[in-house]
């Protein structure tokens, strides 16, 4: 490559840690051609999708054409397309129309979804990972309540509907406190025949406590905050199997059976990039979990010019722990890669945090800063508003408000539809 020719730099994913690299890099001007590769054509905020998923927003709220970001930097190019494979060695990585050659490289693909070797579980129990799975636990959940409706044409006795969330992380929490909003007072005097405001919602956690990593003071006040939502919280409740009626779990030695037609997976992730995508002789090493180990500067192995960040790579923080799979370390990590490649920054990565939050339905949430702990209402509000300002996009930092100020105070947010193709 001679002087003055750019350098091509492939970015793989358009999800936090990509599109804080790409935000980044388009900052050193026409040095650099970029493409970014993605399997969608947008990029997606995933904190807020169980608010897709529970009918309080709809999905372009939370979801922005990758195009649009970078229309008017002429050196991005963005391509929709699935990497089905990358070679270090040579320096290419392969979509389904050819090969792609880069003098950097940044991958960032995420994670899925893991069911721990059960993968028939996934029928029964969707997880939340992206837009299509939004709008499928969306459509699941507003159909049960209209079945429920119709079924009572034919029966005189109510039995309130189960609704079962696995995994008791900030991911379930918030699905368990919106599925409580919705059916508490969103659905209520809305129904003739059944009463949605009775519906039961079990959250299951297999550890000892739910938000694992938060302090216990935290832990209690979520508890709390979820109880007080009519909650019913499991933990030490392992989950055993799942079919069409419902979840048998071992709790403490025994076991049980909870009916249900709605259980949702918020349970676990795992990689789907690793060995069968990163070429075998590029020795790449993986953790158990199938994230890329990385080095301090997040390059890979002996590849100087390769980098994967956010979820994808595995990085021990200073106490030896992998670094948490959130937003802010994806973000972060961006932002490193670009300015190591601009030459910016020193070989190290540190990930300064800022700290951990959760919201519970409406009016509280928790927030972990280390020495500062707070919950309640000030921790909701402030999670409002770290939300609204990492949000990709004016519009839809704009929308968003309007709608949350909406639904806050009228309880009836919009996006209650069932879609369905109908050929009639
Ligand atoms: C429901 C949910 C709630 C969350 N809530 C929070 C929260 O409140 N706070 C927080 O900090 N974090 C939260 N997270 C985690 C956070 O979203 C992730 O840590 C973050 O998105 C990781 O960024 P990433 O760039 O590594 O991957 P992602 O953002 O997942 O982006 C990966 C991108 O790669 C693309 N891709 C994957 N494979 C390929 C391929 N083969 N070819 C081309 N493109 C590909 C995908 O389409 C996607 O756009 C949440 C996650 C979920 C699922």
């Amino acid at each position: 490559m001679s002087k003055d020719e750019a350098q091509h730099i492939i970015i793989i994913g358009a999800g936090f840690g990509g599109l804080y690299a790409a935000k980044n890099l388009v900052k050193g001007g026409s040095r650099f051609n970029i493409t970014i590769i993605d399997v969608r054509n947008f990029h997606l905020f995933q904190p807020l999708l169980y608010q897709v998923a529970t009918a309080q927003l709809s999905p372009e709220d939370i979801a922005y054409p990758i195009r649009a970001i970078f229309g008017r930097h002429k050196n991005v190019t963005i391509l929709k397309e699935r990497v089905s494979s990358v070679d270090l060695s040579n320096k290419f990585v392969t979509v389904a129309d050819g090969r792609l050659r880069y003098d950097k490289l940044i991958i960032s693909v995420g994670v899925v979804p893991d069911y721990f070797g059960n993968d028939s579980w996934r029928e029964y129990a969707p997880p939340l990972k992206n837009l299509e799975d939004a709008l499928n636990i969306r459509k699941k959940i507003l159909t049960v309540f209209e079945k429920a409706e119709s079924a009572m044409l034919h029966r005189s006795d109510e039995s309130p509907l189960n609704f079962v969330i696995i995994g008791g992380g900030p991911t379930g929490i918030e699905l368990a406190g919106a599925l409580a909003e919705l059916s508490i007072h969103t659905l209520k005097n809305e129904f003739r025949r059944i009463a949605p405001e009775r519906s039961k919602i079990y959250l299951l956690e297999a550890g000892k406590n739910i938000l694992p990593g938060f302090p216990d003071k935290l832990i209690h006040a979520a508890e709390k905050s979820l109880e007080k939502l009519g909650i019913t919280i499991k933990t030490n409740s392992r989950v055993t199997d799942i079919g069409a009626n419902g979840v048998e779990i071992t709790s403490n030695g025994s076991s049980e059976f909870i009916a249900s037609k709605v259980v949702l997976w918020a349970a676990g992730v795992k990689t789907n990039f690793s060995n069968s995508v990163l070429a075998a002789d590029d020795n790449v090493e993986f953790d158990r979990k199938g994230r890329v180990l990385i080095n301090k500067d997040l390059t890979v192995a002996n590849f100087k010019d390769a980098y994967v960040i956010g979820d994808f790579g595995s990085l021990p923080d200073a106490k030896g722990k992998p670094l948490p799979g959130t937003a802010p370390v994806a973000m972060q990590q961006g932002i490193f890669v670009a300015r190591h490649i601009m030459g910016k920054t020193s070989a190290r990565f540190r990930y300064f945090n800022k700290g951990s939050l959760a919201v519970i339905g409406r009016n509280a949430a928790v927030a972990d800063f280390g020495s500062l702990q707070i919950s309640g209402f000030f921790a909701w509000v402030l999670w409002a508003f770290v939300h609204i300002g990492y949000l990709i996009g004016h519009r839809n930092k704009f929308i968003i408000m309007v709608k949350w100020a909406l639904n806050y105070f009228t309880r009836k947010p919009s996006a209650r539809i069932i879609l369905h193709v109908f050929h009639n």
